[in-house]
């Protein structure tokens, strides 16, 4: 598998970012991303500019983020070339989006930051929609804003990276709910803007400047094939290889300040097949299948079926005999934080339910 490293959910001076996108792909090219996913609000202006396409050797896609009449149920679309449509329900612009062939995450679906009144919490509510392809389970700017008080915002400022801790629990139980019945991808998003903000009173900073956003909540995709870099004849068929990588599953969340998660690799091994992250099959009984983990060096490793802990233990590789059907994943954690957490392999019954 060739594995590629990218930021999503990233906003420009298209919508309320501050930095150009020129600067934002300077910043990712420095850090050594491999892909960003920029999502300005409610507008594609920066693909219709000509913006999309390998710059500086990293590959620039762009979507946008969709939100409703009362600003909330913000929606990642990528693989459009026009938007779907004003003043419309979100069930109604998730359907849009899997229509014309597009590839969404709903974003940030627990939001409940409450310390800036300038940044208001806008969560998911339209539950009832079952037409997206994924979660954003980690974002990074919501952790950070939800866990400020007046106590530690300096510190925060200071070290915007050392406060981000894990997804909410919240959203991995709904998102390990969600998985029982159907395949549905987590991604990891910063949701970078490099906002200016005023701190103590009289100066004004930087809040996250792209470079220190980019460090930190990671999205790793693998691909059978490598891309093509810099190769602009090939970019069309590329990026859908990262989209359609994206919607089958086959990627992980890794927070790279806890360390490069280059490497690691989830699978599962039956006497018949090989199953990746994003896969199903039908349980074929106790003893018949095994999960594999390998890390990129030694954390505390923990199996998860359907929400639930089923082990936990610390080591660099281990290859764990499935004792049940469910949908699994694994996380790994350094200390206190979590380091990277799979996509499911689902194992269960021949309706397709875990
Ligand atoms: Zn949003
Ligand atoms: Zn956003």
């Amino acid at each position: 598998m060739h594995e590629y490293i990218g930021a999503v959910h990233i906003h420009s001076r298209y919508s309320d970012g501050t930095g150009e996108i020129a600067d934002i792909v300077r910043a990712a090219s420095d850090v050594g991303l491999d892909f960003i996913m920029l999502s300005d609000h409610n507008t594609l202006r920066p693909k219709k500019d000509g913006h999309e396409g390998w710059r500086e050797h990293v590959m620039v896609l762009i979507g946008y983020e969709i939100n409703d009449r009362r600003d909330r149920n913000h929606y990642l679309a990528f693989g459009l070339d026009r938007t779907v449509g004003v003043r419309i329900t979100a069930q109604e612009y998730v359907r849009r989006v899997r229509e014309r062939g597009g590839v969404g995450f709903i974003a940030h679906p627990d939001e409940c930051r409450n310390s800036m009144p300038e940044h208001p919490p806008y969560p998911w509510d339209a539950w009832d929609s079952e037409d997206f392809d994924g979660i954003e389970i980690w974002n990074h700017m919501s952790e950070w804003t939800e866990g400020l008080t007046d106590e530690n915002k300096f510190q925060r400022f200071i070290h915007p990276l050392k406060s981000i801790t894990a997804p909410p629990e919240v959203t991995l139980r709904r998102w390990d709910g969600i998985a029982r019945r159907r395949r549905v991808t987590a991604i990891g998003g910063t949701d970078a803007h490099a906002h200016k903000a005023d701190i103590m009173g009289f100066f004004d900073v930087e809040v996250f400047p792209y470079k220190v956003m980019f460090k930190c909540v990671h999205t790793h995709v693998l691909l059978d094939e490598p891309l093509r870099h810099d190769d602009d004849s090939a970019f069309e068929e590329d990026k859908w290889r990262v989209y359609e990588a994206l919607r089958a599953g086959r990627c992980f969340i890794a927070n790279a300040y806890q360390g490069d998660a280059r490497g690691f690799a989830f699978y599962a091994t039956s006497a018949h097949e090989t199953l990746q992250m994003g896969d199903f099959a039908v349980f074929p009984g106790e003893g018949q299948i095994a999960l594999h983990v390998q890390l990129p060096r030694e954390a505390r490793l923990r199996f998860v079926c359907n929400g639930e802990e089923v082990k936990e233990l610390t080591t660099q590789e281990h290859t764990f005999s499935v004792p049940h059907a469910g949908a699994w994943r694994v996380e790994a954690w350094i200390d206190d934080k979590g380091w990277i957490f799979s996509n499911h392999i689902r194992l269960g019954h021949a309706d397709g339910s875990c």
